[in-house]
């Protein structure tokens, strides 16, 4: 039996309208609303890692009970079902209100431990913030959500976590491509699991409206439930706190850029206040190593989203948070403080992985250069950024060989072209190992806790995919469990570390993604 404690409800205002049917909420946070029944339930999928950090067995999520639960067709004692109410940027544009409109909490569990956790079940029917849209999530985009929380936990980047992926029974409506034609695709539901799901946008909706008492309030709130370990007088502890989220943004950031994570969808709608990755949508791996490249169709023609330009965007968003908290906390040159504090943690942690990721066990002189001038011939070789850096590991100090890294390449023309520059660039890192000195085992070793050898590379999510929409989920559990210990060789699965393989190169959903989901 689970403990849930719900503090959202039971703390901010509720909506008082309790009508299922679009509308714009005003003066509170969230609204009761009841998941919309499903046909024909069947858990596809389940983490047994969070399974476990709940308390739950996988026999108990496999009956019927839970089953029900994650599927939306019933709650279980102390639950309570309500979607929440945020606004956001969305491309750089005020969107106004935006709101849980598939997602519908279950309410907030204690672990053994004492840790709260958020249940939420994504594609569980209509609510108040659904605006045109139908409320529920296909299967492709589910799986991929599914699949990615809980690899990016296993990578060490702070992620939302997934529980189950439940197949509904009901067939949706999708135009994939935005080009009218709609399939119907099997549908599926998510249940996502986070400390806290607030995001930027739950500040900025009541802020953008003028509403410094409800904007107080959540502040408040989220103060004393998500950060009880910040102390100090009322008037201090806005910007501290304000702080914290810019350092641990700065650090999830990090993350992406080390482990070659395109989020795709970066709206202020989509930033967490834990500084966790969520909201997978049109997310990417990097294959082939390009910092502009983004893998969200809708994105393509800007490039707002795209690698490279990802911690330049989370400071955007950084700052619309301060203009948000500014109406409540006038003093701006405080929260500015903040965003100092985003640049200078981005800037050591980069450098913490970029330095693991090369192998120097501390930074020197000329070592940005250094690292620069490898991801340029990354980019001009077509190299790998995954396999790239893991073969990088291999080379030996006192004679670096090129051959090594040649298993990254994609293209044979493009490897022999930036050969003798990658051949020239390896005989000044093997200087620049020399400097410290240290065994090339040693080095590999601590490299590879900083190199991925599994990420879940696009055509891999799509290949399961494929499978599962046959009634297969072999490559999803195989793909969950390697990706527990993604920095593991694990060489019974190398196969799973492989190339991109050519006839993925632009296959939708390998390449490129579309927002519909
Ligand atoms: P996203 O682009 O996934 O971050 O979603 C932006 C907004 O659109 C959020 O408020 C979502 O709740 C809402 N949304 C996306 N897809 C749907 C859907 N199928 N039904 C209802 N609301 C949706
Ligand atoms: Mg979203």
């Amino acid at each position: 039996m689970l403990k849930f404690d719900n503090r959202f409800c039971r703390e901010l205002p509720g909506d008082p309208e309790s009508g299922n049917f679009v509308r714009q909420v005003t003066g509170a946070c969230w609204s009761q609303v009841q998941p919309t029944p499903v046909p024909a339930p069947r858990l596809l999928a389940f983490s047994p890692d969070m399974a476990a950090r709940l308390g739950l067995t996988g026999a108990a999520l496999q009956g019927m009970d839970w089953l029900q639960a994650l599927s939306g067709n019933r709650l279980l004692p102390g639950m309570t079902s309500y979607a929440t109410c945020y606004g956001g940027h969305q491309f750089g544009q005020w969107a106004g209100q935006l709101g849980d409109g598939r997602v519908i909490f279950l309410g907030e569990v204690l672990d053994a431990q004492g840790q709260r956790w958020e249940l939420q079940l994504k594609g569980a029917g209509p609510t108040p913030y659904s605006r045109r849209a139908d409320g529920r999530a296909v299967l492709r985009s589910s799986l991929r959500e599914f699949l990615c929380s809980e690899a990016m936990h296993h990578l060490g980047v702070p992620s939302t976590r997934a529980l189950s992926l439940v197949a509904t029974g009901d067939g949706v409506l999708r135009d994939m491509f935005y080009d009218g034609h709609p399939q119907l695709e099997p549908g599926a539901i998510v249940c996502r699991v986070a400390p806290s799901f607030i995001r930027f946008g739950h500040f900025e909706l009541p802020a953008a409206r003028g509403d410094r008492i409800l904007l107080q309030r959540l502040v408040d709130f989220t103060l004393a439930r998500d950060f009880p370990e910040l102390q100090g007088p009322p008037g201090e502890r806005l910007p501290l706190w304000f702080a914290e989220v810019c350092r641990r943004t700065a650090w999830m950031v990090a993350g992406w850029m080390q482990v070659g994570f395109v989020h795709g969808v970066m709206n202020t709608d989509n930033m967490s206040i834990l500084g966790l990755t969520m909201d997978y949508g049109p997310y990417g791996w990097i294959d082939d190593f390009d910092p502009g490249w983004t893998p969200n169709t809708t994105d393509a023609a800007g490039r707002r989203y795209c690698f490279g330009r990802q911690p330049e965007i989370a400071r955007w968003n950084l700052e619309r948070l301060a203009q948000a908290l500014a109406l409540i906390h006038p003093d701006e040159a405080s929260l500015a403080a903040g965003i100092d504090v985003f640049e200078q943690a981005y800037n050591d942690r980069m450098a913490q992985c970029f330095a693991g990721k090369f192998g120097f066990s501390t930074w020197q002189e000329g070592d940005g250069e250094l690292i620069s001038a490898a991801l340029e011939l990354l980019h001009q070789g077509e190299l790998d950024m995954t396999l790239f850096f893991r073969c990088l590991g291999q080379v030996e100090r006192a004679a670096p060989r090129v051959e090594l890294l040649q298993p990254a390449a994609y293209d044979e023309r493009r490897w022999a072209a930036c050969q003798p520059a990658l051949a020239a660039w390896l005989q000044r890192y093997g200087q620049r190992l020399g400097q410290e000195g240290e065994a090339d085992a040693a080095r590999r070793a601590r490299m590879e806790g900083f190199n991925p050898r599994y990420v879940l590379r696009n055509y891999l999510a799509q290949q399961a995919i494929d499978e599962a929409e046959e009634g297969n989920m072999g490559l999803l559990e195989t793909l969950l469990e390697v990706l527990r210990h993604p920095y593991a060789e694990q060489a019974e699965r190398a196969e799973l570390a492989a190339l991109r393989p050519d006839w993925a190169r632009h296959r939708a959903g390998c390449s490129m993604l579309s927002c519909s989901s």
